[in-house]
């Protein structure tokens, strides 16, 4: 995340759900992402509790746990401070499906209203406006990407950086064109089938 300026210092953490021991595996608070190992990793279960590990988990842990109670298709959970993505969240603009790569999230990814950061407010607003979508923008924080593994949350997290890259400097040279809805399905659709 911080070589490809997906989060900066300490901002930002990543967790991954391990549904058959039914622990979610968290990073830390307030640690350089170059010095965690695997055994600094937090494990909790779905009400908070550490269950494995030495250190305090981030403290932003219910946006991760929150998504692990309403989405049984995901698997891990990244939340990242972008700029491009963050910025759309200050002017309370959605990412729309200005390139078709942001069918990676969903046709669209929506804003949670703004709740305090860390609070299990934020994380319900979170899951609300994401829905059924794999992305969700925090208003005046943030970004949050969900997949089916790590590699997957991950992506998604690349692909809405760079969308919302693209729409704010197209939208500051004029009025992007936003792809029909109808063809938006048949994207979303063939991205299922989509790799190796
Ligand atoms: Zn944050």
């Amino acid at each position: 995340m911080v070589d490809r300026n997906l989060t900066s210092g300490t901002g930002g953490n990543i967790s991954f759900y391990d549904q058959s021991n039914d622990v979610v595996w968290i990073t830390p608070t307030g640690y350089d992402f170059y010095s965690i190992e695997l055994v600094d990793l937090v494990g909790i279960d779905l009400t908070g509790k550490i269950i494995a590990g030495e250190l305090k988990p981030t403290s932003e842990w219910h946006m991760h746990v929150e998504v692990y109670k309403y989405r049984q298709d995901v698997k891990a959970v990244i939340h990242g401070h972008t700029v491009y993505a963050t910025a759309l969240s200050l002017l309370r603009e959605p990412l729309t499906a200005t390139h078709y790569m942001v069918a990676l999230a969903g046709k669209n990814v929506p804003i949670a209203e703004y709740a305090t950061f860390g609070t299990l407010e934020l994380a319900v607003n979170a899951v609300k406006a994401m829905g059924m979508k794999n992305a969700v923008l925090l208003a005046n924080h943030g970004v949050n990407a969900v997949g089916s593994s790590l590699e997957h949350a991950f992506a998604v997290l690349e692909q809405v950086e760079y969308c919302s890259r693209l729409q704010l400097i197209a939208r500051s040279a004029g009025q992007p064109i936003v792809i029909e809805d109808a063809e938006m399905n048949r994207i979303i659709e063939k991205f299922k089938s989509y790799g190796q």
